[in-house]
């Protein structure tokens, strides 16, 4: 599943070949991957005439602001959950199997903005997703984001930004009885860190992930904010993981999974001290850690 380091990574790929492209059109090839407007025809509307000026990320959505001919503003939202990828291709390249969404683009420049030999016309933004659980959304001119991407409303804060304080962390997390590694898969405390990032960062921090919150002291609770941070920028320089379906927009995979100290290795042995690395069942998903880097309290 893409955390926010494929996320960012996926951002910046846009950043890089769709700025300054007018949507001319699309096909929406499976109905429920648009959750805003109500119908497909709807959705391509909305979009229709719109160029790309800005990508925009909070927790794992992805936000770009649209300008239309008459010079209003709209946006267009994408949440890639379990599968999503969006692909930059030329128009006319095969369609891959699980493709739902195709938007159509061209250039506004006289010059293209991309080196491609196809002079900048007949590009396409598509959305292929095996699983189909993918979202976007068109937010119509004048209407607040999270109106219409309701997620965005109960998104805890960007980790990547000062609003993460230990102040923060520490008001969300006091007095609670629940294991710290649910905590920080749960989006309302901090957003987008998933469950690679989060057994990396308990891992650093020396914190064994059922460790209840209200356990922690206020010098754990920093040690571990500043880990999260290291393993999302750490992530995000190497563009992502390698795990799963993620590939950027131009199709290459991250490089961080190869860096991983304790997510999928399991009975490898510790890079510090050599133990086995012991992986149980947590909040519905994999815990993995080092039994004696992260002792039980
Ligand atoms: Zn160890």
């Amino acid at each position: 599943m893409p955390e926010l380091p494929e996320v960012e990574t996926v951002r910046r790929g846009l950043e890089a070949t769709t700025i300054g492209y007018r949507i001319t059109g699309g096909v929406v090839l499976l109905d429920r991957t648009v959750a805003y407007p109500d119908t497909s025809t709807a959705f391509l509307a909305g979009l229709s005439g719109a160029t790309v000026r800005q990508w925009r990320r909070r927790g794992k959505y992805l936000l770009a602001d649209l300008e239309r001919a008459d010079g209003t503003t709209c946006g267009f939202g994408v949440h890639l959950r379990m599968t999503g990828q969006l692909l930059w291709c030329d128009r006319l390249a095969p369609l891959q199997k699980h493709t739902r969404v195709r938007l159509f683009m061209e250039s506004d420049q006289t010059t293209p903005v991309d080196q491609s030999p196809m002079d900048g016309r007949d590009r396409e933004l598509r959305f292929v997703d095996t699983r189909t659980f993918g979202q976007m959304w068109w937010i119509p001119p004048g209407i607040a984001e999270p109106q219409i991407v309701t997620g965005l409303g109960k998104l805890g804060p960007e980790p990547l930004s000062p609003d993460f304080s230990l102040a923060a962390f520490r008001a969300a997390l006091a007095h609670r009885k629940r294991p710290i590694k649910n905590a920080l898969l749960d989006q309302t405390i901090v957003a987008g860190v998933g469950n690679i990032y989060a057994d990396e960062a308990l891992f650093l921090s020396g914190i064994r992930s059922t460790t209840l919150c209200c356990e922690l002291t206020a010098a754990q609770l920093e040690t571990l904010r500043q880990n999260v941070v290291r393993v999302l920028q750490d992530s995000i320089a190497l563009g992502g993981t390698t795990f799963s379906d993620f590939v950027g927009v131009t199709g290459t995979n991250g490089r961080y999974g190869g860096i991983a100290r304790v997510y999928n290795r399991t009975g490898q042995p510790c890079l510090v001290c050599q133990t086995p690395i012991e992986r149980i069942r947590l909040a519905g998903r994999s815990a993995h850690f080092c039994p004696q880097c992260q002792p039980k309290r």
